[in-house]
């Protein structure tokens, strides 16, 4: 076995909660009430059930109000858009997400676009997307914010690296390229600069593409399909796939082989989902606190 560095999430989890915890007590002090989350969950998916569960044990961990929205799977599009329209004009709600996939009938971009982009916490919205791609990022999403955050935490600098990121959705891959090539950090001394490729369903040879990587980013999901063959001797891994395989959660990297030729590697579980959530905390912070900044200079 090598010396492969296992980079855990959870106590970047726990050091960010601590943090949203003071900063959103600070606020509470000075507005007379805590950061608000509402978050909408549409059906029955049992695995977005407790992703939302998560979500709201973690506010509550870290003294943010949280509001769930739960409605049935026959919601129509209308009145999802129409409790959408009602939380963007509350004043007392900061952040809104809408746990995805929705059900086939309703439209994810029009929901995702109905959002008050300074209360999209996600990071979904196309203006914050925009924002994002210029290099001016106001909310990053979740889970490359996350990696962002474990990276720097380990002080892995990826300045003229190569980065393969496998993957090329708009939650995870997309983003996550964008910010590895950017001049500046999205986070401060966070990592930047790298140089990127993005590899998808279609790319020929994957392995050849994954072999030249010094910085290895996987969302495919598709469990395991990173074997040790794959990756560069002294490579990091971040596997960010969540599949269940036999009852198991595994990744989309074989851990057990890719540990022995990386440099250092997140498991699954407890490497990036752990951060996600609570980068989730962390926008909402920061909305809360656009908010009330907007609002007293606006007196
Ligand atoms: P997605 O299905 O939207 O996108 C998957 C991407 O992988 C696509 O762009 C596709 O082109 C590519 N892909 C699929 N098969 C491939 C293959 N054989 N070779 C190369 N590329 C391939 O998925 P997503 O929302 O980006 O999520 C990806 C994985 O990450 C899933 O397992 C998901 O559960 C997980 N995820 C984890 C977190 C977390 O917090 N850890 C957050 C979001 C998603």
């Amino acid at each position: 076995m090598t010396g492969s560095t296992i980079l855990y999430g959870k106590p970047i989890a726990e050091a960010t909660e601590n943090e949203v915890r003071r900063r959103a007590e600070l606020l509470r002090n000075r507005i007379g009430r805590a950061p608000r989350l509402a978050a909408i969950l549409v059906g029955d998916d049992p695995a977005s059930r407790v992703y939302v569960r998560n979500k709201e044990a973690a506010c509550q961990r870290a003294g943010l109000e949280s509001h769930v929205h739960r409605l049935p799977t026959a919601t129509s599009e209308e009145d999802l858009l129409s409790l959408i329209e009602q939380l963007n004009g509350d004043s007392n709600v900061d952040g809104i997400l809408v746990q995805l996939p929705l059900p086939e009938s309703i439209d994810e971009r029009t929901v995702l676009d109905a959002i008050d982009p300074t209360k999209d916490v996600d990071g979904f919205h196309p203006l914050n997307v925009g924002l994002l791609a210029q290099g001016r990022p106001r909310f990053v999403p979740c889970t490359p914010l996350g990696i962002l955050e474990l990276l720097r935490s380990h002080q892995i600098d990826v300045a003229g690296c190569h980065a393969v990121v496998v993957g090329r959705s708009d939650i995870v891959g997309k983003p996550m390229a964008l910010l590895l090539a950017q001049r500046r950090p999205a986070i401060e001394g966070g990592p930047a600069n790298a140089t990127v490729t993005i590899a998808h369903s279609r790319t020929p040879d994957l392995p050849t593409v994954t072999r030249q990587a010094d910085l290895l980013v996987v969302a495919a999901g598709q469990p395991r399909m990173i074997t040790a063959d794959m990756v560069r001797h002294g490579a990091i891994v971040i596997d960010v796939g969540i599949n269940r395989v036999d009852g198991k959660l595994v990744g989309d990297v074989d851990f057990e082989s890719v540990r022995e030729v990386s440099r250092a590697i997140t498991p699954v579980p407890g490497g990036v989902g752990k951060l996600t959530v609570a980068m989730l905390l962390r926008n909402t912070l920061s909305a809360a606190e656009a908010r009330a900044a907007a609002t007293s200079s606006a007196v």
